[in-house]
């Protein structure tokens, strides 16, 4: 989410000429993608043969026996085979049952969700389409899409092309990541890095350079809306918000126009209420007009829909009005991720426009208005991620030494008593990063501990990510707090992470590396951190309580562990008054007053003082004696 180049010495001597290995920068979109190439710092977009567009439509053809089609050709086939055209998969990479049965319906083909018995047979959860006879994974369908663009590169460029830097939107989870890493796999391509599609855009305009501040990137695309804060200083772009809307695009734009079609031909019914294949028709009917829209003031349309033919004349400023409200949905957001971040729009040094419709006058016109400033907008919209992802790959394969860092999208940590995350690597640190933490064992002579690893903002385990469970064992019997047991998180650049746990004095280990159950989606990321700042403060108390509550249980086990070992030299009224305050902390810890359990914890302590300074005794006549003091058990400190 965020970019900060570092400079590694010795590490990135000049390969020659001929032996460097060409990488591609690969922005794979929704609705398009887009492969470029780098050379010297100079980003170029890669065409079709006979130097055409640099887009390929990211939708693949599945024919009966045939190879997959994907691009501008596969879209054609809407017309004659609708339900053997893959659109839009990105929306379902890395998806788990939950999320896709909430936008199966929205989609234009069928999707399998898997079974119970598939998902409880611990199976992961992926999503299957059914394409004519074949039945697809999403993951295959992207690296299709991936494998005509390594084809398009090493037509262009012709060389084999098997490295690639691939742009991912910034809110992926590791579930999405990993799909899109699965998919470049399949097609034969090595990801170089995965690279959060807004950090692109902000390097190919070489905002990394330029002036120390804060920049937004806006990006409407074909289904989707992202709108990201980035601060920059010294060269590092650290992520300050993000938001946007998964339902919101160019596509929303077809369908009014669509709609407006309808309505003038007097045709009943909706776009919905048409058949698929109709549908889809009008849609690119639609779409074309919306584009045309964008150069000329005005456009004439001929619609055939059920052997009727309707011709039509559309101006912009009919357009425009259509989808005003849509380009104001798309404000309001931005307004309030700034108001949310406490940024006014006035502190936006710059603005940089990515997404096909962006192209879109009044969608220009409306962000300019509300920066008060004209947007970046002198690289093609549509190119600018793929040329940020060329120019980064370029990087990492010895053309600079400059690196570029992503940061966590949301914090990482680890169950501890009560159901408290106590959080190792917060949510926006630079990746790679590896960090490590000590705990200790809760009570005497524990062998083993489970290792529950968690993301997300909130205080409470309940309330974040289960990530993975593992159990460090064979921890040797020691007292209560005696062993050291060192958990390390380790992010790679990818952003997937490793945890691995080490019991310091006997050098047990054990180590998992996390594999997303694919499944957060955008949405859930989105609740997650609103949810965090809307709870924080219950958080902090439920936190604060829980920890008191924690806190008091191992006070009282270590008093008891205490009057085990030593009963001979506990006196009786002592006992008595140990006994009353155990009962009188315990009814404490089962209510919800803080001060009360921290005011009994104290009064357990009052009360075993003597105790405890009858075995401090003891322990030191006993060394005195010749025995060793290491025997001493704390307690109640
Ligand atoms: P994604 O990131 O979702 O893959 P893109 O950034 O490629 O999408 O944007 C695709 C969208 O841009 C489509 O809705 C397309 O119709 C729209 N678009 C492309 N060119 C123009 C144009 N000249 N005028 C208006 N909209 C355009
Ligand atoms: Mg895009």
């Amino acid at each position: 989410m965020a970019l900060l180049k570092i400079h590694e010495p010795g590490q990135t001597p000049l390969p020659h000429e001929d032996e460097r290995q060409l990488a591609v920068g690969i922005d794979l979109g929704t609705t398009n993608s887009v492969v470029a190439i780098s050379n010297d710092e100079k980003p170029e977009v890669l065409r079709d043969k006979s130097g055409g567009t640099a887009i390929v439509p990211s939708v693949v053809y599945y024919g009966e026996g045939a190879d997959p089609v994907v691009g501008e050709a596969a879209r054609e086939q809407i017309n004659s085979h609708a339900d053997r055209v893959v659109s839009s998969v990105k929306r379902l990479m890395g998806r788990g049952l939950a999320d896709v049965k909430s936008i199966a319906g929205t989609l234009p083909y069928h999707v399998e969700v898997p079974s119970e018995e598939a998902t409880q047979s611990g199976e992961p959860m992926m999503v299957r389409l059914n394409v004519g006879d074949r039945v697809l994974t999403p993951v295959e369908v992207s690296a299709d899409i991936l494998r005509a663009l390594r084809a398009r590169a090493e037509e262009s460029l012709e060389k084999p092309v098997e490295k690639a830097v691939i742009t991912v939107p910034a809110y992926f989870d590791d579930g999405a990541r990993t799909a899109t890493k699965d998919a470049a796999k399949l097609a034969g391509i090595e990801v170089l890095r995965l690279v959060n599609e807004p950090t692109a855009a902000a390097l190919a305009y070489g905002l990394d350079n330029g002036a120390e501040g804060l920049y937004a990137v806006y990006d409407l695309g074909g289904g989707t809306f992202d709108i990201s804060l980035l601060k920059m200083q010294k060269g590092v772009f650290q992520v300050k918000a993000t938001g946007g809307d998964t339902a919101l695009g160019g596509d929303d734009f077809d369908h009014a126009i669509a709609e407006h079609l309808l309505a003038e031909r007097k045709d009943s019914g909706t776009v919905d209420s048409l058949d698929a294949s109709d549908a889809k028709r009008l849609l690119q009917t639609a779409r074309k007009v919306k584009e045309s829209l964008t150069g000329a003031d005005s456009t004439d349309i001929t619609v055939s829909l059920g052997g009727a033919d309707s011709t039509h004349t559309m101006t912009r400023a009919t357009f425009e009005a259509m989808i005003a409200k849509l380009i104001l949905r798309t404000i309001t957001i931005t307004e309030q991720v700034l108001d949310d971040a406490d940024i006014l729009a006035d502190d936006v040094k710059g603005v940089v426009l990515v997404g096909g419709s962006t192209r879109v006058p009044a969608v220009r016109k409306a962000v300019a208005e509300l920066f008060e400033q004209e947007p970046l907008s002198n690289i093609d919209p549509d190119e600018v991620v793929a040329l940020g992802a060329a120019l980064q790959a370029e990087a990492l394969t010895g053309g600079s030494d400059n690196l570029l860092l992503d940061v966590t999208p949301l914090s990482l940590g680890l169950e501890t008593m009560g159901g408290i995350v106590e959080k190792v690597i917060d949510r926006n640190t630079p990746i790679p990063v590896a960090k490590a933490q000590e705990f200790t064992t809760y009570q005497d002579g524990q062998s083993a501990m489970m290792i529950h690893v968690v993301q997300g903002e909130r205080e409470m385990v309940d309330q974040c990510r289960s990530l993975a469970r593992f159990a460090l064992t064979g921890i040797p019997s020691m007292a209560a707090g005696a062993a050291r047991i060192k958990v390390t998180f380790n992010v790679d650049a990818d952003g997937l992470l490793t945890v691995s746990a080490r019991e310091e004095t006997t050098g047990t280990e054990q180590e998992v590396a996390v594999k997303p159950t694919y499944g957060i989606n955008e949405i859930d990321m989105a609740n997650m951190l609103r949810e965090s700042m809307m709870h924080a403060r219950e958080d902090m108390e439920m936190r604060l309580l829980t920890e008191a509550r924690v806190e008091a249980r191992r006070n009282i086990l270590a008093v008891q562990a205490a009057i085990n070992v030593d009963r001979p030299l506990l006196e009786r009224q002592d006992e008595d008054n140990i006994m009353a305050a155990i009962a009188k902390l315990e009814a404490a810890m089962s209510g919800e007053d803080r001060d009360l359990i921290n005011q009994q914890a104290e009064a357990l302590e009052d009360a075993s003082r003597p105790f405890a300074e009858a075995r401090m005794d003891s322990r030191i006549r006993q060394a005195l004696a010749g025995r060793n003091v290491d025997q001493v058990n704390e307690f109640g400190s």
